[in-house]
């Protein structure tokens, strides 16, 4: 049954935006030597503000920032002090969640429930976990007396802007590194508006510094002599480009790279819980997800069923305004992205498999995908290999348990995998046999901050969040 709904659009208006923006260095927003760009919303492709391409000169400038602020107060500083600044951050970014979230919906796409509802939670839980290590590192299992690296270089990408940024600096704050932050691109306002927020919260100039840009921005700040570590979360192509310029530095490095995780349904399954774990696991955030469950694999015997109910709940999505609190998918975050979605969909249909998209209405302007499924899959199909990173779920089958791991591990990434099944003893199995950095068991794309996450292969290396998460930040 369709049902109408009125729009329920959130405001725009808690969101104070700037119509350009510098780069924040040494606790302050300066001009940078270089060009701008224009950071646009993906729903409507409205111009919301000027953006500073760093240079390699800014780059330096921040990393100097960095420098100064790494020995002269934040090395020195005992982490029961540290920890009251990322505390201070913390409770900020709670009492302005409604803003970033507004922020982040309107810069990147993603529909707004799911930022007020899971980004931003979890970015402040987060800033909250490690704020409650920074007193207590010689627990951590590193150690009697943990030194921090010093300088970081940190590069995170467009998909979830906010959460990618405090992935990187919370656990780099508290182990008593500072850091050199560039968001991606394409959304790098909410990174801006948590300058802000340091401002706010009076943490020593210098401690975080953030330079926007692209590619180029990115790759001065890797290649920079006095960056300590390099923090990289993106594409597998870029992991690989980073790891050849460390390479042979004493830079310490950490790579979260793509993925192309495997949900595995068998027939003992509850079926209506996984196809919701299906939908999530796929839809979620546009497909933008590294860790997404994008190859389905489902058990032969019950394929048709979970079939016919995964597209009548697919039919149920509501895409369109990411402001609109009615909405499930939101827009895809930009025209490159879109572009490459729809080759390697066309590629598919090439390829030989069926395609069947949700018969909804995309919005006249911006970037948009109806949510879509290919059946008739084989693995060496181009779409059951590589990484969409889109709205786009391939479809394969298998008969037993053997079979379903063999499918899952047939892949040069390894970053996770689900796993859907009445049977207590075959999911511990499972989780044993795939080669994934994490395995849901009933459940699909669920994040804690004291859980560590990363990969294995070109998934990339290293872990984020808990205990080991700190491990990437310490020089012993
Ligand atoms: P990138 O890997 O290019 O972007 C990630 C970050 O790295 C961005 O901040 C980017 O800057 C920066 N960057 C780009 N080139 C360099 C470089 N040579 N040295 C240092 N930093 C660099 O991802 P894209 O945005 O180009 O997306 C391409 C594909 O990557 C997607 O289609 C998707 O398949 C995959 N991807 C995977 C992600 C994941 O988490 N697994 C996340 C994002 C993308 P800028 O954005 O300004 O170019």
């Amino acid at each position: 049954m369709a049902f109408e709904y009125a729009p329920a659009p959130e405001s725009r208006s808690v969101v104070d935006l700037k119509s350009s923006y510098g780069l924040f260095i040494g606790g302050d927003f300066v001009d940078g030597s270089g060009p701008t760009f224009k950071s646009v919303s993906p729903a409507t492709e409205e111009v919301l503000a000027e953006i500073t391409e760093a240079s390699d000169d800014d780059v330096d400038r921040a990393v100097r920032a960095a420098r100064q602020a790494y020995t002269r107060v934040w090395s020195r500083m005992p982490g029961r002090e540290r920890a009251k600044y990322l505390y201070r951050i913390a409770r900020i970014i709670q009492e302005r969640s409604r803003e970033l979230a507004v922020l982040e919906s309107l810069d990147n796409g993603k529909p707004i429930k799911e930022s007020r509802d899971i980004d931003l939670p979890l970015v402040a839980a987060y800033f909250f976990y490690y704020a409650g290590w920074a007193d207590k590192l010689e627990h951590a299992g590193y150690g009697d007396d943990p030194r921090p690296l010093g300088v970081a270089g940190q590069i995170i990408p467009w998909n979830f802007p906010l959460l990618m940024l405090s992935w990187k600096i919370a656990p780099a704050l508290a182990a008593g590194n500072t850091v050199v932050l560039k968001p991606a691109e394409t959304t790098s306002l909410t990174a801006l508006l948590f300058a802000e927020i340091c401002q706010q919260a009076d943490l020593p100039p210098g401690v975080v510094n953030i330079v926007t840009g692209a590619g180029a921005t990115g790759s001065a700040l890797v290649a920079h002599g006095d960056v300590d570590k390099v923090a990289f979360t993106g594409s597998t192509e870029v992991g690989k480009a980073i790891a050849r310029t460390v390479a042979g530095t004493s830079k310490r490095i950490t790579l979260e790279l793509g993925g192309k995780a495997a949900n595995i349904v068998f027939d003992d399954a509850p079926l209506d819980q996984a196809v919701e774990g299906i939908v999530n696991g796929i839809f979620f955030n546009q497909g933008h997800v590294c860790c997404a469950g994008s190859r389905l694999l489902v058990q032969e015997s019950v394929y048709d069923d979970v079939l016919s109910r995964l597209k009548r709940r697919m039919a149920t999505l509501r895409v369109g305004d990411p402001l609109d609190k009615n909405t499930d998918v939101g827009a895809i975050n930009s025209a490159e992205q879109l572009a490459k979605i729809q080759e390697l969909s066309e590629i598919g249909e090439t390829e030989g498999a069926q395609r069947w998209s949700v018969p909804c209405r995309l919005p006249d302007r911006g970037f948009w995908f109806a949510p879509t499924i290919f059946t008739g899959v084989s693995q060496a199909h181009r779409i059951a290999r590589e990484e969409i990173f889109g709205p786009v779920l391939s479809i394969l089958t298998f008969r037993t348990p053997a079979e379903a791991v063999e499918k899952a591990n047939n892949t040069p990434f390894g970053l996770s995998a689900g796993v859907w099944t009445d049977k207590g003893s075959r999911i511990l199995w499972m989780a044993d046999q795939l080669r994934a950095g994490v395995v849901w068991a009933n459940t699909f794309n669920r994040f804690d901050p004291s859980s560590p996450f990363g990969g294995y292969k070109e998934s990339g290396f290293g872990r984020e969040g808990g205990r080991h998460g700190l491990e990437a930040y310490f020089a012993n």
